[in-house]
């Protein structure tokens, strides 16, 4: 029988970054992996997204303020099969980038699905049908992530009924694209294909769209898809849809206890991902699952099994790369027996939409439930030289902080570029900034970072390109 000192079962952002954090500390390691190196972040989540949001942006701009720029571009046309290879070749890129270092950092990578037989042995069956049962004497870091949820009512058939996994890698831009899930991946995708030229309707059952994050900044993003022509359903749930004899899709609604039907071409189901640990062997072993379908884990990222590891998605919300990577890092460690831990003041959330949504710590209200009182201080994109230099000056920056410290509590951006400005955001919870450190930190000018520098000023009451009030 093969033995390792850690096994880590699967690839994706959680466990690809631990394999490689094992070797790098000397710890004889296998990565094992049943579909794609990579993970849904590389291969259909975060990264393919991401390249179709820059092609729309891109796309969008070239269309609206392009020409005010003085930039006359002809006809601007948009060709889904060439994105689609160019989003392939990213993906290639990257996933043979993870086996490189994987290899180069003496982790060995194994084709197969993993199943837990005793707290350090796992069964690994591979594609010809041969199984092998490995050891490993040091940990089992369970990295198996997560997968679309389908309702019953909508059975996905890969065509016109999808999730996210087919969004993004449709070669025809649909006429009507209708979302069921006004989370970030229905609002994320749909406004790809709405920039597109598709017609948009998004359904939310709960009485706001990203519920959870400030509804300023939400206010913004909607207004947006609005704007270019969209519909949005709160309160609204998705009943069940009829196939038109003309191939399109009539879709029943009761928004708020009334019927309504939409017709559309295709129907996104994005009500969110479940965490992959059915089919994984956890009842062998007796590792704990809780009511959602999560393995909790401590602050060492070990199960109720003290050899048995959880991280990233499987592990429990927020459900995010950052996340489940860091937390890849800090097991490794753990398992290597460095002191370690997992120990962060926040973990910030990028929402790429147009205009990005990127958050850190509390919003105003979180704090007031905690009993916190509360100055916030807000700067405009609009006041911003930057901003109007992009054409981008929907938007702005907030930074909450405790009203008699002044200590900031949380910064929640919509704007340009937000997802990038965030991390300084996530640098002032972690150090415990006030608003005068960051008010006092020079920021380059002209940058959309000086809309940080301002908002923290103006809780303070000392913002200077915008009236203090
Ligand atoms: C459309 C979309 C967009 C997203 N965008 C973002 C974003 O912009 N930013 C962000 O932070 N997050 C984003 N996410 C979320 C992000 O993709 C996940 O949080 C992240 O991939 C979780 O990483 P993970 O390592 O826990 O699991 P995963 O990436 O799910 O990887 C788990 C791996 O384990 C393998 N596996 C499962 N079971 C077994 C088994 N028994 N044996 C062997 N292998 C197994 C799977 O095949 C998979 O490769 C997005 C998700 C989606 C769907």
């Amino acid at each position: 029988m093969k033995t390792y000192d850690a096994i880590v079962i699967g690839s994706g952002p959680g466990g690809y970054v631990c394999a490689i954090r094992l070797g790098q500390l000397k710890q004889k390691t296998l990565c094992i992996e049943k579909e794609e190196v990579g993970g849904v972040c590389l291969n259909w989540g975060c990264i393919p997204s991401k390249a179709l949001i820059n092609a729309a942006h891109t796309y969008e701009k070239a269309h609206t303020s392009m020409a005010t720029m003085g930039i006359k571009l002809g006809s601007v046309e948009h060709d889904p099969n060439a994105m689609q290879d160019w989003k392939e070749g990213i993906v290639k890129r990257l996933t043979g980038g993870v086996r490189g270092l994987l290899k180069s950092n003496g982790a060995d990578l194994l084709a197969g699905t993993a199943t837990l037989v005793s707290p350090n042995r796992v069964e690994v069956k591979k594609a010809d049908g041969s199984v092998e049962t490995i050891e490993a004497t040091k940990g089992i870091v369970l990295a198996t992530g997560s997968t679309t949820i389908e309702i019953p009512s909508f059975k996905f058939d890969g065509k016109q009924i999808i999730g996210a996994k087919e969004a993004v890698s449709l070669r025809e831009v649909p006429k009507r694209l209708l979302v069921i899930g006004g989370g970030v991946i229905g609002l994320e995708l749909g406004m790809v294909y709405q920039a597109f030229g598709a017609e948009l309707v998004v359904v939310e059952a709960m009485p706001t769209l990203l519920t959870g994050v400030d509804q300023d900044c939400v206010k913004v993003v909607e207004r947006r898809i609005q704007k270019r022509g969209g519909k949005v359903y709160k309160n609204a749930k998705a009943m069940g849809y009829e196939k038109q004899a003309d191939g399109s899709v009539a879709v029943k609604l009761d928004v708020e206890g009334k019927p309504e039907t939409v017709v559309t071409d295709v129907v996104l189901v994005a009500v969110g991902m479940r965490p992959n640990s059915r089919g994984i062997g956890l009842e062998n072993v007796g590792v704990n699952i809780d009511k959602r379908g999560f393995v909790p884990a401590d602050e060492f990222g070990r199960t109720n099994v003290p050899t048995i590891y959880s991280i990233g998605d499987l592990s429990g919300p927020p459900m995010l790369a950052h996340k489940a990577s860091k937390e890849g890092e800090i097991i490794a460690e753990v398992i290597a027996g460095h002191k370690a831990a997992k120990d962060w003041a926040c973990i910030p959330g990028a929402i790429f939409t147009d205009p990005e949504i990127a958050t850190a710590g509390l919003t105003a209200e979180e704090a007031q439930a905690k009993g916190i009182e509360v100055s916030v201080g807000k700067f405009p994109f609009a006041a911003l030289g930057k901003a109007m230099a992009m054409m981008e000056t929907d938007g702005f920056v907030k930074v909450v902080t405790d009203k008699k410290t002044k200590q900031v509590l949380g910064v929640h951006i919509v704007g340009p570029e937000a997802s990038t400005m965030i991390s300084e955001g996530a640098l002032a919870l972690e150090m415990a900034a006030f608003a005068e450190d960051i008010a006092l930190t020079i920021h380059p000018h002209p940058t959309l970072g000086e809309a940080f520098m301002e908002a923290a000023a103006h809780a303070m009451g000392a913002a200077v390109h915008i009236v203090n009030r």
